[in-house]
């Protein structure tokens, strides 16, 4: 085999998503792309705002001598302090360009963020439901991911995360609004779970670093969305706008390290060390540009509102039990049979593709991704509620 063992048997555990896609595509080939309701990706079909296209066409029509040149490894200085002053007054910290780096989305953050804290053998927690790649990012960079599990109302569980904090914890990634769950974690929970890893620091003896991760953090349906540097000094804000400006394709996102967390500047350093050594190099140029004067533009969420409650809706009306989430564009509902697999298998026999909640470490659910055509959702309603009639 010429594939490394690691990664064939990652591959495998973390084929879902990507199965799904594929059976899907063999569905749309079949019975027509219009006829099968795909609610597998996170990939929105919203177009950006035209905020977005008209600094496009502002920067390009006359462009800047050098636009396309290599810059320095962090981004662009005058991007990253157009940043940090956004960043800045929404959590109330003095932020400065200083610790912001430009990134190739919220992936990309990730990776620099683990690069730069990880040494062989520490332990980053992940609290169940996760995002999967979370997994994949841990081991990339030497570390090993522990498994906490959330609440009923996948929040996370201040005790169990202090129980299972032990001397090789160096990271806690969050993730609010949440991807699959779409919840929103509340202000007092968080404080809670600040408390919770201070004492922690005490009992271990070594900083546990808070990585925020927030690409949905502008898509939110009136729930505070709380700037995670307002609670947390050791803590890295990674986000994106793939989501709240619809540019995913485009990877363009934003690290922002606590100015006073513990050896912020060396691990400000690490991290623009990182983005060079993993390969990256540098964020797109051009869309550095582009977003440097969009911090606070968001694509219409009272769009996604709309189709959260007609998708929650037709799920409640079908029988099924869902919590109402606050934000992101996912809805996670409990599966009506024990099996998700089994269930998501005969959501494909009425052509409605999903996720098993297996995939994200929480079998028994699945995940519905509604940054979908209204028009889709429309459709797929019917399905559903066959699927469940047959139950
Ligand atoms: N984190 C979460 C929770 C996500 O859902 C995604 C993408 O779907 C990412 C990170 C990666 O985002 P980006 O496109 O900014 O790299």
């Amino acid at each position: 085999m010429a594939i490394s063992r690691k990664v064939e048997d990652f591959m495998s555990r973390a084929s879902w998503i990507r199965r799904m896609f594929e059976e899907g595509n063999e569905l749309k080939a079949r019975f027509g792309a219009e006829n099968v309701y795909d609610f597998t990706l996170g990939n929105p079909v919203m177009e950006p705002p035209a905020e977005l296209v008209d600094t496009l066409r502002r920067i390009t029509a006359e462009p800047d001598e050098g636009i396309h040149r290599y810059m320095p490894n962090a981004g662009y200085p005058w991007v990253r302090d157009k940043v940090a002053a956004v960043l800045a007054e929404e959590a109330g910290v003095p932020l400065t360009g200083q610790q912001v780096v430009m990134t190739v989305g919220a992936a990309c953050g990730l990776n620099i963020t683990l690069k730069a804290l990880l040494d062989p053998g520490d332990e980053v927690m992940i609290l169940a439901p996760y995002f999967v790649e979370y997994i994949f990012y841990a081991d990339n960079h030497g570390g090993v991911a522990k498994i906490a599990e959330t609440d009923v109302d996948f929040l996370p569980d201040p005790a169990a995360i202090e129980a299972a904090i032990g001397p090789k914890t160096k990271v806690l990634i969050l993730n609010s609004p949440n991807n699959p769950t779409g919840v929103v974690y509340p202000r007092a929970l968080l404080v809670e779970l600040a408390a919770v890893l201070e004492r922690a620091e005490a009992r271990i003896g070594h900083p546990i670093y808070v990585i925020s991760d927030e690409p949905y953090r502008r898509i939110s349906y009136g729930d505070e969305v709380v700037p995670s540097l307002s609670v947390f000094r050791n803590s890295i804000l990674c986000t994106s706008h793939s989501k709240d400006l619809a540019l995913p394709g485009e990877r363009i996102g934003i690290a922002a390290v606590h100015p006073e967390a513990d050896d912020a500047e060396a691990l400000m350093a690490a991290m623009t060390f990182a983005i060079r050594t993993l390969g990256f190099v540098n964020a797109p140029a051009l869309m550095q540009r582009a977003v440097a004067d969009l911090q606070t533009v968001t694509v219409d969420v009272e769009e996604y509102r709309t189709k959260r409650d007609l998708l929650l809706g037709g799920l409640r009306d079908a029988g099924l039990h869902c919590n109402e989430p606050g934000g992101a564009f996912y809805l996670f509902p409990r599966s009506p049979v024990e099996d998700d697999v089994a269930f998501v298998r005969s959501l494909q026999e009425e052509r409605v593709l999903a996720v098993p909640g297996s995939g994200f470490g929480r079998g028994g659910y699945f995940r519905l991704s509604y940054c979908v055509e209204t028009e889709m959702i429309e459709k797929a309603l019917p399905a559903l509620r066959r699927v469940m009639e047959r139950l």
